[in-house]
């Protein structure tokens, strides 16, 4: 018996909400240990605090009867049940013929009326154990139970499952009737005999299922020798994109591997290829806006199952135990790995990013992308997306936020979007009158054209919050002094020259100028839950992905001639 990581248990504590479990590993079957009871858990059971026990094959603690049900009892409760329905049955018509007749309706009324007030509360008991009834016979007829049906995504061995809807129990109606209501002897571990046998005739079925496609399905990790991966690279500052072949990773335990589907093109991309920040290591293949599909999970893996649609933005890994780690801002973390130009954590291992056919992440840097949204317009929001809806969370803006945005890029019109579905007054403020138009369109009340120093002045002192996405230097101060006092002014764009900013300017306002940059993992799925309920995704250009397309995508960017976003279609690149 192996005692797994502290890191393992830790989610199983968030797993389970119960912090006196602990998951222990056991021949490769998934034991739960009672710390209360000091037992290990068979497969089904579950401590009752109630009772203070474990219970097997828990499924609910029943507050009228003062016990638990479970293995042994069921099938009482369920006679329980029966008997309960046919008294009230019985005394429904018993209690009919008590009446007593009375020609006029108000007379009848008065004479009847405890007798009328206790066949209301007979008949509402009658529809209540009867639906009780259904239930549980529904439940032994499926061998399942209430807790597991409740608390499916909370149990680790259901809500791994590749298929939302498998019951790892269920072994046809007849014999889960027989178990249910005549078969008295429960043999040890007899469920995790049925549960395995159930999960493997599943796989098997899926993948043969599937192997027409000759797509490969996976409950655990089947690849032994590294991936062999296809992507675009650039070799040096000045190359131009060429086709790249190298190898993902095995997936471990705990990482999710991905068929890349679409990635966006990231300004910074551009930066980073042509070496202007000066970290540039080559051969570098880039993309960080990236969505596609689960292919594999490893065996820790609880929330992906094969086949979901994912998303992975700037970062793959971060060593988990720092301040910001634990405060689940990893793009603080001083050893973030970002998802490429970087090295793994063990500052060798290159990264590579999403212009490839595929990824291996490590489950805590995948997010889920709601199934609402469209793959190809979601992918930048993967850092677009969560750049600029970081800062409008962090600054609380909302209903009655005057807010101003600069710029309207792949940033800046992602803040338009944010920004509106927040409730706030949005307004644009850009160096060219031609955006006018497209601010109007995604929800701006206004637009200032920057060079216009006459509506400057008339916007002076008017906005709570700016989000500044321009990346190009350009004059900040006529910026601030567009702030209210106390206003916030939040930079996410990169500029490669300093900021100047007199001391008067900071003095008279007590402006908040400050930066921001990316979220991190669990603020980015909030993020793109966010857009899921709202319907945001980025507006996009999607494009070839080809290494000419890709060069010509990164002039035009340059050139600000994109609306919002470039998208490449790698799917389709490597079919
Ligand atoms: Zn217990
Ligand atoms: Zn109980
Ligand atoms: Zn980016
Ligand atoms: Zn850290």
């Amino acid at each position: 018996m192996v005692s797994t990581s502290d890191d393992d248990d830790d989610h199983d504590h968030e797993n389970e909400g119960n912090e006196q479990h602990q998951r222990v590993t056991t021949n490769n079957n998934y034991l739960r240990k009672c710390l209360l009871c000091n037992i290990e858990q068979p497969l089904r059971s579950h401590h009752c605090d109630f009772c203070n026990r474990c219970v097997l094959k828990y499924d609910h603690h029943c507050p009228y009867l003062e016990t638990c049900i479970g293995e042994y009892n069921h099938r009482y409760f369920w006679c329980f049940l029966l008997t309960t329905d046919i008294l009230i049955v019985w005394s429904i018509m018993l209690s009919s013929g008590s009446f007593v007749p009375f020609s006029d309706w108000s007379s009848w009324l008065h004479i009847n009326k405890f007798r009328l007030f206790a066949m209301h509360v007979l008949i509402i008991s009658l529809c209540a154990t009867t639906i009780l009834l259904c239930i549980h016979s529904f439940f032994a007829l499926t061998n399942s139970t209430t807790w597991e049906r409740v608390s499916r995504h909370r149990i680790t061995y259901l809500n791994r499952l590749p298929d939302e809807d498998l019951n790892p129990f269920h072994q046809g109606y007849c014999h889960n009737f027989f178990y249910s209501f005549l078969c008295h002897r429960i043999k040890e571990q007899q469920w995790d005999i049925v549960y395995k046998r159930r999960v493997e005739e599943h796989v098997t079925l899926s993948t043969t299922a599937n192997k027409t496609e000759e797509k490969v399905v996976s409950n655990g990790v089947n690849h032994d020798s590294p991936i062999a991966t296809k992507g675009f690279a650039v070799e040096s500052d000045s190359s131009p994109f060429k086709l790249f072949d190298f190898e993902r990773r095995v997936p471990k335990a705990d990482d999710v591997f991905i068929r890349v589907h679409y990635c966006g093109i990231c300004h910074s991309d551009i930066h980073q290829a042509k070496n202007e920040w000066h970290t540039a290591k080559y051969p570098m293949v880039p993309g960080h806006e990236i969505t596609g599909v689960v292919e594999q999970v490893g065996s820790n893996v609880r929330n992906f199952r094969v086949g979901d649609h994912v998303g992975v933005g700037c970062m793959v890994d971060s060593c988990l135990h720092c301040n910001s780690c634990k405060k689940n801002l990893e793009q603080y973390c001083p050893d973030t790995c970002y998802t490429y130009n970087s090295t793994e954590l063990d500052k060798v291992t290159p990264t590579y990013g999403g212009y490839s056919n595929f990824i291996t992440v490590k489950e805590r840097f995948v997010c889920k992308i709601p199934k609402n949204l469209p793959l190809d317009g979601a992918a930048p929001l993967l850092c677009a997306g969560i750049t600029t809806y970081s800062p409008l969370r962090q600054y609380n803006v909302g209903k009655n936020t005057r807010m101003g945005v600069i710029g309207l890029g792949g940033l800046g019109h992602m803040a338009v979007k944010f920004g509106v579905a927040m409730g706030a007054d949005v307004t644009v403020i850009s160096t060219s009158e031609s955006k006018r138009d497209n601010a109007t369109k995604l929800g701006a009340k206004a637009f200032l054209v920057s060079k216009d120093a006459e509506q400057l002045k008339g916007a002076e002192n008017s906005f709570h919050f700016i989000i500044d996405t321009v990346s190009a230097p350009h004059d900040v101060v006529s910026m601030i002094n567009l702030l209210s006092f106390q206003g916030v002014y939040c930079m996410v764009g990169a500029s490669p020259k300093p900021v100047e900013i007199p001391t008067f300017v900071l003095l008279f306002k007590r402006p908040i100028v400050t930066g921001s940059l990316i979220g991190g993992m669990k603020e980015t799925q909030e993020m793109l839950d966010f857009c899921g309920k709202h319907g945001i995704t980025c507006e996009i250009e999607k494009i070839e992905a080809t290494p000419e397309q890709i060069n010509v995508a990164y002039d035009r960017t340059l050139k600000s001639d994109v609306k919002y976003r470039f998208v490449l279609d790698i799917l389709n690149a490597f079919k």
